[in-house]
């Protein structure tokens, strides 16, 4: 595993970049890059030699999908039924039009974006982002209409974005953005302030904590998608897109590696 991710590391220095966002490039320079030239590659959660973009084929069937869930805001269901809305958008409906979230944020998907975002161990994450990105060439092919203008990856305080080194929304934008063509930007939309972290807070702090900070630097298109890792409880989602559509934005859609369940 350890060679691997040091063969990842050195591969990445070779690969041009390709990206519109001076931060991302300091990124790039400790060596998280979107696109490997390899297929291939150990499975990052079993370890079988035969992977495909990093899993192989019984561990990616084990993923969990997240197959019923909200059709507004993607929140995990525990029944049959993908055209319901959850409590929380029947009360609240959010700005946002849809959230895509492929898995529910649950093992081993949990741990292996968390991997990829505390420790940099972008091997982990890569099987997520590679099937993340053709669930939605799939879907854009089936339903064009719903293409967006423009992917606004989710964005970090520079604090905290120069403490990780990267921006793992930027990096899954990136990638996204290579495969569908879709242009994306890391600083259409910037955070003023720095927050107390959202882990551990109730949804009403959440939103407090959130509100006015994000800032839009100019004229947004008129169809958005917001790119994140997860999709919690939707206040940053929420926060996110009321900017964007106070700024002139018409419609905004979420996508996401995946959703927790509530
Ligand atoms: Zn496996
Ligand atoms: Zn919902």
């Amino acid at each position: 595993m350890k060679q691997m991710i040091k063969g990842l590391r050195s591969l990445s220095t070779l690969l041009t970049p390709k990206v519109n966002s001076e931060e991302w490039i300091q990124g790039s320079a400790r060596g998280i890059r979107s696109l490997l030239p390899s297929g291939g590659g150990q499975c990052v959660t079993c370890l079988e030699p035969q992977a495909r973009f990093g899993l192989c084929t019984p561990c990616r069937q084990d993923l969990p999908a997240n197959h019923w869930h909200c059709r507004c805001c993607a929140l995990p269901l525990a029944y049959a039924g993908n055209e319901v809305l959850c409590g929380q958008c029947l009360q609240d409906p959010p700005p946002f039009t849809r959230v895509i979230a492929p898995w529910r944020y649950r093992f081993p998907v949990d741990g292996m974006i968390q991997r990829y975002k505390y420790n940099g161990q972008r091997a982990f994450a890569r099987p997520l982002i590679h099937d993340l990105a053709e669930n939605l060439m799939s879907v854009l092919e089936t339903a064009p209409e719903q293409r967006p203008d423009l992917l606004v990856a989710s964005p970090m305080h520079p604090a905290r974005r120069r403490k990780r080194g990267f921006n793992q929304a930027a990096d899954i934008a990136e990638h996204i953005s290579r495969r569908s063509g879709i242009p994306w930007s890391a600083d259409l939309v910037i955070r003023s302030r720095r927050t107390r972290p959202q882990r551990g807070l109730n949804r009403e702090e959440r939103l407090a904590n959130l509100r006015g900070i994000y800032r839009v630097t100019r004229p947004p298109p008129a169809s958005i998608a917001i790119v994140d890792d997860v999709v919690t409880t939707g206040a940053t989602a929420r926060s996110l897109t009321e900017a964007l559509l106070d700024a002139g934005a018409r419609e905004v859609q979420i996508w996401a590696l995946a959703r927790t369940p509530g």
